[in-house]
């Protein structure tokens, strides 16, 4: 048996609710939902995080979340909008190391949502094309 939850439910060591395998993703349902019909997106080979996720696979993972979301909406469970949120990092609250991809069914007052900081700095003009500089001198479209 695999140390990774993810690979373990993939591999059916585990006991998983599949809705869907393809050859680079499947998706299971979570089993701590926010709300019933919540869903993650699973790589079929072990990555991490981002870093070393195929691009193909990542852009992958997202088409199917999207056809998964609006399954979702038309399924009947209810389901008023969705979110999709991916954890890189402990930082990121990433609790499972192997990258994934949440599908999140909302209805008005469940509850779930993200903390910001109370009055967070607004940066200068200045420092958001600085920062820019630094992202876009590291950035190559096509990088695998
Ligand atoms: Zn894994």
């Amino acid at each position: 048996m695999t140390q990774c939850l993810f690979c373990s439910i993939l591999a059916g060591d585990t006991a998983g609710t599949f809705l869907h395998r393809d050859k680079l993703v499947a998706v299971f349902l979570d089993i701590h939902p926010v709300n019933l019909g919540h869903l993650l997106v699973v790589p079929l080979v072990h990555s991490t995080g981002l870093t070393d996720l195929p691009a193909a696979t990542g852009s992958h993972m997202f088409a199917i979340a999207q056809r998964m979301a609006q399954a979702v909406k038309e399924s009947g469970l209810p389901c008023e909008g969705v979110n999709f949120f991916l954890a890189d990092g402990k930082v990121a609250m990433q609790e499972i190391m192997h990258v994934h991809l949440h599908v999140i069914p909302r209805v008005q007052g469940d509850g779930f949502g993200l903390r910001f900081a109370k009055n967070p700095a607004c940066p200068s003009r200045a420092e958001l094309e600085s920062a820019a500089a630094q992202i876009g001198s590291h950035f190559v479209y096509g990088r695998p």
